[in-house]
Formats: structure tokens, sequence, C-alpha cells
């Protein structure tokens, strides 16, 4: 126990550089995966007291847990079709338009990619360094780059703010939208399995840090929100169903992403209740940013 604590007394906030002399124990917490692997196992976080940044103390070889990764077998079913539909008409609000090159940052196995190209989107880009198909890194630059509910999985969201700015063209749009560390109770972690998702979430914070950190980069904030892309009126899609879905099935992901578990929806009637009204009981948040890229000056 002794060398834990000397362990925790290192802990630097990466976000706000506060390092503690001491840890006060309100600020530290385990969580359990909510993947098949990691169920059992718990993963030791440290919420910084001055910006509520949750960090995962624990290192992992990020190669070797996205080897099976459950949302890498995510398909374009009714869930996601809706929410991205949400998270698509955020961007055409922002004046996307069909013949745009876009970026899919940290694209897992690329199902916005696929929803975008169905919806007529033909210039479409994926990258993730832990899927085959697209671990080619892009080198062009783009009309608008998106990398949703991806910077909550890297060690330093900084880092990949700063390289997907540069990833946009002048003029260009960029999208960043992540889980929000605020409502989570240390001393309570079992009620935020879905926000922690350990250990994939790094590096989770809020939205007054997700801001200071665009902020930091020469693009022009146009737009925030803090309710979630995925909370629609349309059935099914909202982030209340997919909590309750998943603490239906003991906060397995494994098993909320295998079509054959929709038959415990015959069960518990109640799930029925939030995919028709779950927008009207929000319980998660998305923190997400919009900037454009200020033109080149005329020469
Ligand atoms: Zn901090």
């Amino acid at each position: 126990m002794a060398q834990n604590n000397n362990y925790l007394i290192d802990q630097n906030c990466v976000i706000c550089s506060y390092h503690p002399e001491t840890i006060d124990p309100k600020d530290l917490g385990t969580a359990r995966g909510n993947t098949k692997r990691f169920l059992s196992t718990r993963f030791r976080l440290w919420k910084c007291p001055k910006c509520h940044t949750i960090h995962s103390i624990d290192p992992v070889d990020f190669a070797d847990i996205y080897r099976d990764y459950p949302p890498n077998r995510r398909t374009l079913d009714k869930f996601a079709k809706g929410t991205l539909r949400n998270l698509l008409r955020r961007l055409e609000d922002a004046g996307l338009k069909k013949s745009d090159t876009i970026l899919d940052y940290g694209c897992g196995n690329g199902v916005f990619v696929s929803f975008l190209r169905a919806c007529g989107y033909q210039n479409v880009v994926g990258f993730d360094p832990f899927f085959a198909d697209y671990a080619q890194a892009p080198t062009t630059l783009f009309d608008c780059v998106v990398a949703n509910d991806v910077i909550e999985h890297v060690s330093s969201p900084r880092s990949m703010v700063a390289e997907c700015a540069r990833r946009v063209r002048p003029g260009g749009l960029l999208y960043i939208g992540t889980a929000d560390s605020e409502p989570v109770k240390m001393m309570n972690t079992d009620a935020y399995l879905l926000v922690l998702h350990q250990p994939f979430h790094r590096v989770i914070f809020n939205q007054d840090t997700l801001i200071k950190l665009v902020n930091e980069t020469e693009m022009t904030l146009i737009t925030t929100w803090r309710r979630s892309y995925m909370d629609t009126l349309s059935p099914f899609a909202n982030y209340r169903f997919l909590d309750e879905y998943n603490k239906a099935l003991d906060y397995n992901m494994d098993d909320a992403m295998n079509p054959s578990s929709s038959k415990i929806l015959l069960r518990r009637p109640d799930l029925f209740f939030y995919a028709l009204f779950g927008y009207f009981f929000p319980c998660g948040w998305d923190p997400a940013v919009l900037l454009r890229k200020p033109k080149a000056p005329a020469t």
C-alpha cells in the first residue's frame, strides 16, 4: 500500500500540471473494466482536484488492449444511424458540403466513415492506428476533421488537439467530442462505468477543459455542446437507453455489441421506455466543440 501511495505522489495532472504533495483519498478511486476481457480487473483512477480531470493511473500497452476492442465490431444499426445522423447534422449546420474532404480521426472500424459515404459524402478518409484497414496516417489537409470519442483514449490530449488542428485546411472545420468527467464521483465509480470505460479512457475531462485546450490552437471556436450527440428523439438513439441497456447486460460491452443480446428487451420492458423517452432522462454528457481555422491571408 505504501508503495502505491509513493507512486501516486508522483502524479501530475496532464491538463493543468497540478502536482499534489500528498494525494487526498477522496480524489482516488478504482473502476472495473466494462469489456469482457477486463470485467474483473480494477483500474486505479485519480481525479485532479484543480481541473477535475480523471487520470487512469496504470500504464497500458495500447496495441494489446485494442487487439480485441468490442466497439470495433460496431455496425450501422438503429442506434448508430440515429446518433451519427445527429453528429452529421452538427457539421452540416456549420456548412459541411457533400464535396468536402473529411478525416475521421480515430475512426475505429470506420462506422462513421461508412455512414458518411452512405449519406453521399465520397471524400472521406479514416485514421486509426489500432485498426489495420485505417492505420495509414493521413498526410494531406482536410476541409473537415472529426475526432469524436477519441481524445479521452490518448495519453496526451493536448498533442492530439494540435495534430487534429494541423490536419485542417485554412477555412476548414474541426469537431472534437468527448466523455465528461464532471459528474463522476470517485467514491461510486460503479455508476459511471460507461464514462470511465477502463482501461481505454486514459484522460477524461470536462467541458471547460475541452474549451481551454482548443483555445490553445489558432482556430476559432464557433459552437460548443454539452448534451451528448447520442441524445436524439429517434427511438433507441439516446444515451440513457445506451446506459440502461449496458447496465442490464452487467456493463459488458462485448455482450452489448452482440445483436443477439437484444432479446433482453423482451424480459425488460423498462428498456423500451428508455428507448422511446430516454432523451428526456439524460444521465451522461458528451462535451463537444466545433472550430474553424482562419483563412490564409490573401497574397
Ligand atoms: Zn488538473
